[in-house]
């Protein structure tokens, strides 16, 4: 059986190191905040080349209190892609925004700049691009954009820690990025946890503020906020897992350079594509073929796990059915909906077991 990821694997690895860091936790008795927090918001910002870094409960959480701490709110517009985990939407929705869709790069899977600017209206506020899969989106043509027009930009980087665009870490260069620590990312916790980096000393302050239930002080509240804690426990895992992080991504980079070269010749697979100047990450390996669900089934029964990232792109959700959206709106999301599949992708995969699942994907296709 190969699973489609083993985080038992990091944890053999990482067993040692762990113990004693969870219980000088559980003796100190400080749970929320403090030490730990604080140290890993230094470390994950210094690791971006980010000024700022303020941890939070999960991904979703970083995109919400980004757009709460840019301002904005019920009536503004907010751009992003219809193929993203809900959760980059759902952050639009809780602040109350209205989420524009921008189709995709058919290449690329990230949103597509050409399409942008006449999805902009007098609301738009902001756009939130998404580093599919781990590979920054086109970072220069966005950003351009949002200078064209005053919009800002409030990157998705729940699936990029540590890809780099045109030599930079992603949070390096940005206004707002946003990290998730759920345990599959390429940076998990044991349990939930997110970040954002942003390079505005005055956005760090109100994401603090925003995330502590709007206070300042104990208990003297300049706005409505949420509770959106980083628990200690979670930070200490997570200081230990940042410093493999690099070694991780860069096993993710072979393993996906070593599919490339028993895959890119298979016909009927297309592999994925990379934008010169990104240094992708890899967090998801995705292949396009037509008979994906064959596909699937038959990997399936020789042990091989796989997913689809995502079935349905989210204008055809049941949950924003409202916005008013059919098939057809967003052509090539939707047919990237139906025709990619993720391989097993993890930095302990190992050759021979990517062999082995490219021999299967060839014996499916009668490709050579
Ligand atoms: C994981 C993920 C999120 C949300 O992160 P959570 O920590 O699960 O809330 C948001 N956007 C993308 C693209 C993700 O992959």
């Amino acid at each position: 059986m190969i699973p489609f990821v083993d985080l038992k694997a990091q944890y053999r690895t990482l067993k040692q190191e762990l113990g004693p860091v969870i219980n000088n936790v559980l003796a100190s008795g400080a749970f929320t905040g403090g030490e730990n927090v604080e140290s890993l918001e230094k470390e994950f910002a210094a690791f971006c080349g980010a000024r700022y870094a303020v941890g939070v409960a999960n991904g979703t959480d970083a995109l919400f209190l980004g757009l709460k701490a840019l301002g904005i709110g019920a009536g503004d517009e907010v751009i992003t892609v219809p193929n993203t985990f809900i959760a980059t939407v759902e952050a639009i929705t809780l602040a109350q925004a209205k989420p524009v869709f921008v189709d995709i790069d058919e290449k690329t899977y990230n949103i597509d700049p050409g399409k942008i600017a006449e999805k902009i209206t007098k609301r738009t506020k902001a756009i939130i691009p998404v580093h599919l899969y781990g590979q920054p989106a086109d970072l220069d043509r966005i950003y351009a954009l949002a200078r064209k027009y005053g919009l800002t930009v409030i990157e998705d980087a729940c699936q990029a820690h540590g890809a780099r665009y045109k030599g930079k870490r992603i949070g390096a260069k940005s206004r707002i990025a946003c990290f998730s620590f759920y345990p599959s990312k390429n940076l998990g916790a044991c349990g939930d946890g997110g970040m954002i980096v942003t390079d505005k000393e005055a956005v760090s302050r109100k994401l603090k503020m925003f995330r502590d239930h709007g206070q300042i002080k104990k208990y003297k509240h300049e706005v409505a906020g949420i509770n959106s804690r980083l628990d200690a426990l979670q930070a200490a895992i997570l200081r230990i897992k940042l410093g493999y992080l690099e070694a991780w991504n860069e096993k993710r980079r072979e393993n996906a350079a070593y599919y490339n070269t028993l895959l890119s010749r298979v016909k009927g697979i297309t592999i994925p594509y990379i934008s010169p100047g990104v240094r992708p990450v890899f967090h998801i390996y995705a292949i396009q073929t037509d008979n994906r669900d064959g596909l699937q089934q038959y990997l399936q029964k020789n042990g091989i796990s796989t997913a689809i990232h995502y079935p349905i792109p989210v204008h055809l959700q049941k949950a924003y059915r409202y916005l008013g959206h059919k098939k057809g709106d967003f052509p090539i999301a939707e047919k990237a909906a139906r025709h990619l599949l993720s391989l097993p992708m993890y930095p302990e995969l190992e050759l021979k077991q990517i062999d082995f699942i490219a021999a299967k994907i060839k014996s499916f296709t009668g490709g050579n």
